[in-house]
Formats: structure tokens, sequence, C-alpha cells
């Protein structure tokens, strides 16, 4: 059983395009969580809202969520034209960074090593990791997924302290299911898949290590989370969280995943 709140991490990617969007965005959050459970939505759901560089020192101090960088530079200063630091972020009032997002490797190059130099730049930090993970169409298609998931843990988690563990998060997010209607759930074995990964990914953690740390991480999933698929997913015992994209741009959209999600907790 989990004992943290249930984590539901908002990835805006490259949106909204004005702070002024992003602020009405926060506001119509805001007023409906205030819907939802004012006194222990916290207590119950821990909200990362992970929004472009621009906007980060700028949204407003909210009690109702965290801040996220979408991304660091595993340097922490220097030569890196476009690039961010990790006390730049953690200065604009970032808690969590995410790491190793497919968008980055698939479009950016970022590479398995990179990830691990990362990882181990944000552990040094205040900032939480979520790593993210996963395969690609081909990838599955070929039955490649336990090795391509086994090789991603692997390399992230090089030579970082098993004490580090209930720090990191981490997210499965299969490349197919990314921006698309289909989710792992609906489209293989039922929710059998998701659970299924998720056994892998605590299973080859406890293989690194040479014990059972299967419970110190926490696994969350992310892909085409939306308010219609996400009961499913939120009946996955194991499951700590949910990271969301596209569906984290809407008001209608999100605040019915985190009223599911609230109620989830408080059943
Ligand atoms: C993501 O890219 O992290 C993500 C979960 O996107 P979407 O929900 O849009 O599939």
């Amino acid at each position: 059983m989990h004992t943290n709140p249930f984590l539901v991490v908002a990835n805006w990617k490259m949106n909204p395009l004005t702070i002024r969007e992003a602020e009405r965005l926060i506001r119509n959050f805001e007023a409906g969580i205030e819907k939802i459970g004012k006194n222990d939505f916290l207590k119950k759901v821990e909200l990362v809202i992970c929004p472009p560089f621009p906007y980060l020192g700028r949204i407003n101090k909210s009690k109702f969520f965290r801040l996220g960088s979408q991304n660091i530079h595993f340097e922490p200063r220097g030569a890196f034209t476009g690039e961010v630091s990790i006390r730049m972020v953690e200065d604009a009032g970032a808690k969590f960074t995410i790491i190793g997002h497919s968008e980055r490797r698939i479009n950016f190059g970022e590479t398995d090593t990179q990830v691990n130099l990362k990882l181990k730049a944000a552990l040094q930090s205040s900032l939480c990791p979520i790593i993210c993970v996963g395969e690609s169409f081909e990838e599955r298609k070929n039955g490649e997924t336990t090795q391509v998931i086994a090789k991603q843990i692997k390399k992230a988690l090089e030579k970082v302290s098993i004490l580090s563990l209930p720090r990191i998060v981490v997210a499965y997010e299969p490349i197919w299911a990314i921006s698309t209607s289909k989710n792992a759930s609906c489209e293989v074995d039922n929710a059998n898949d998701i659970m299924g990964i998720m056994i892998l990914i605590k299973k080859i953690i406890s293989e690194i290590y040479q014990k059972d740390v299967a419970s110190r991480v926490r696994i969350i999933y992310g892909g085409s989370v939306n308010p219609g698929n996400v009961s499913d997913l939120l009946e996955i015992n194991s499951l700590s969280g949910v990271l969301v994209g596209g569906a984290s741009l809407s008001a209608f959209d999100f605040l019915p995943i985190l009223k599911k999600a609230y109620e989830r907790e408080v059943k």
C-alpha cells in the first residue's frame, strides 16, 4: 500500500503561449480544487505543475500545488547556451524536475548517460527527480519492452545511492501512448499491462541494489491520461501517481482527474 499522497504531475510541455493564459489556468485549477477537498486535498494529492521555464518564477506560489521543471542541465553553470541549471530552477521555485522525458530523448538526442548525470546532479540539490522511461511502439512490437526498460533504469541509477531511492519518482510512459488516445491499460491486456511493467521496474531496482527496495521508489504512469480512463488506472493499487500532459492544459479535463485521484485516497 502507498503511504505518500497520490502524485499528479502536470507536464505542460511548450504550452500555453502566454503567462496570462498560464495564470488563468492556475486560477481555474485552484477554484476547482477548493471545491474538491479544501481542507485535506493537500494531504491526499500532491499536485506538481511543470510549466515552461519562463513561467516558473512568475507563477504565484500556491498552497495547492508545487512547481517542477521539465528539464535541467547537469552542469551547475557555464557556457551552455540555451540550457537551464538546477540552481536556476530551484531559485524560480521548482521542487521537482522531470528528467529523460521521451520527447527530450527523441527530439533532442538525450541519452541514458545524460539522464544519469542529471539524476545525480538533481540528487545533490533539493529537487525531487521524476525519471521517465518507456518503450516505443516498434520496441513493444518486437518484444523488447523488458530489455529497453531494464537498460533505461539500470543506466539512470548507475552510482546512485540506495539512500536516494525514496526521493526518486519513476514515470512509466510508453512512448506509443503519449499524446494519443491510447493508454497502456486500454491497449494491451488491460490494467495488467501497467501492473506488469510496474512489477518489472521494481524487480530491476531490487536487482540493482541486491535488496528488496521495491516499496521505496514511487512509480507513476503517464500516457494519454484523461478523465475517461483515469478511473481504470486508479484501480491499480501500487500506482503512486500519474503524469498528465494534454489533459493538464484544460481545467475541464484536469479537475475530474484531480477529483478522482482525491476520491481514491479518501476511500
Ligand atoms: C507526457 O508527455 O508526459 C504525457 C503524459 O503526455 P499526454 O498525457 O499528453 O500523453
